[in-house]
């Protein structure tokens, strides 16, 4: 069977980068309602957004980029 479907799936760096504890990578996942849920590698981290971008900025609050 054909897979035309490739899955894009994170999981398997997110879990190398889980290992490290470090705040490497967010992922940004949307959920059913319309909402965005973002998870940090360093997996002390989850934050629930409105939107995407609002998902974004939290990332880049909690890793620091921004103050
Ligand atoms: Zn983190």
């Amino acid at each position: 069977m054909p897979s035309e479907v490739m899955h894009d799936s994170p999981l398997e760096f997110m879990q190398e980068a889980a290992n490290s504890g470090k705040c490497v990578a967010q992922s940004v996942i949307p959920n059913d309602d319309g909402t965005y849920w973002v998870a940090c590698s360093c997996d002390q981290w989850e934050f629930e957004a409105p939107s995407r971008e609002e998902g974004l900025d939290a990332a880049r609050r909690h890793t620091g980029h921004l103050n």
